[in-house]
């Protein structure tokens, strides 16, 4: 696969202004951060989350990553690609022993980028953080440097803030998907205060984070943020006729696409949420287009 090849390159990124998303209510103006364009599979955040990571492995001299994921995980078809173009071996656990019959196009592409793979059941799956789970693994593998699920580590958090580096201070509200909340957190952590962090999740319930993100905030920076979990759609990858009907609107309107799992859920929500008056007048709000396109 050549575009494996292709250079990481935070030149191609930009911001987008989406006219008339807002359709002119209380002069609102929504724009897009792209980047999806970071990388065709390391889209993303996803980059931002293992960049530290990687260079860490890389300069204590380990010559593999291990790290975890379901069948259809974004994180794990970046480590995979992240991996290679560092010159390291790759280790996928791959949630639930089902999945080595699926072979979906995501494990099929890490498997293409040299990934070996190995999957456990859901009940060792759930032990993927703790110590004797991670010091077996260690053993079993040959000193694997181990990136938990979804780069959710300090390295990741880091990593995400630099995010912030791309978003001009003028815009009142940064609004993202969330996961499992690293990003939002970097991000949180390394924006100017007065700017709002809104967080929508893709899956039912996803306020249970709403614990875990204060808990990684600094203190100070604890404040203007809030997560929303209102756009589900069914529930994490769930997708009903009215979001691809949405999707396939924002598409001919603005000529970039949306991802079904994160982003585009996330749209919806601002798009349904901008009559609400959840946004002041004159709101500048910036949306971060996470990347995930391998996956639609
Ligand atoms: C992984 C992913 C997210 C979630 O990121 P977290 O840091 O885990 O919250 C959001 N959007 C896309 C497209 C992703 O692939």
């Amino acid at each position: 696969m050549d575009t494996i090849r292709e250079q990481i390159s935070e030149d191609k990124i930009f911001i987008q202004t989406l006219p008339g998303f807002a359709e002119g209510y209380n002069n609102i103006e929504v724009s897009m951060l792209r980047l999806d364009l970071l990388h065709p599979i390391i889209s993303g955040n996803k980059w931002y989350k293992l960049k530290h990571n990687i260079a860490i492995a890389t300069t204590e001299g380990r010559n593999t990553i291990l790290s975890f994921g379901g069948a259809y995980s974004n994180h794990l078809i970046a480590t995979a690609a992240a991996a290679q173009n560092a010159g390291l071996k790759s280790i996928g656990m791959v949630r639930g022993l089902h999945a080595e019959q699926e072979k979906t196009q995501v494990l099929q592409q890490c498997a293409a980028m040299g990934m070996e793979l190995h999957f456990l059941n859901r009940e060792e799956y759930s032990r993927k953080a703790e110590v004797p789970f991670l010091q077996a693994l260690s053993d079993q593998f040959n000193h694997p440097f181990i990136i938990p699920e979804g780069g959710a580590n300090d390295e990741g958090r880091v990593g995400a803030g630099e995010i912030a580096k791309l978003i001009p201070d003028d815009y009142t509200h940064i609004c993202l998907s969330v996961g499992t909340a690293t990003t939002l957190i970097g991000l949180r952590n390394a924006l100017p205060l007065a700017q709002n962090v809104m967080g929508f999740a893709p899956m039912k319930g996803g306020t249970y984070l709403n614990e875990h993100i204060s808990h990684f905030l600094l203190p100070e920076k604890n404040a203007q943020w809030s997560l929303t979990d209102w756009y589900h759609f069914g529930g994490f990858g769930k997708v009903t006729s009215r979001l691809y009907e949405f999707m396939g609107i924002f598409y001919a309107d603005y000529g970039f696409p949306l991802d079904k799992v994160y982003t585009a859920k996330m749209m919806f929500g601002i798009k349904d949420l901008i009559p609400e008056d959840t946004f002041d007048i004159g709101s500048k709000i910036l949306c971060i287009h996470t990347g995930g396109l391998t996956g639609n």
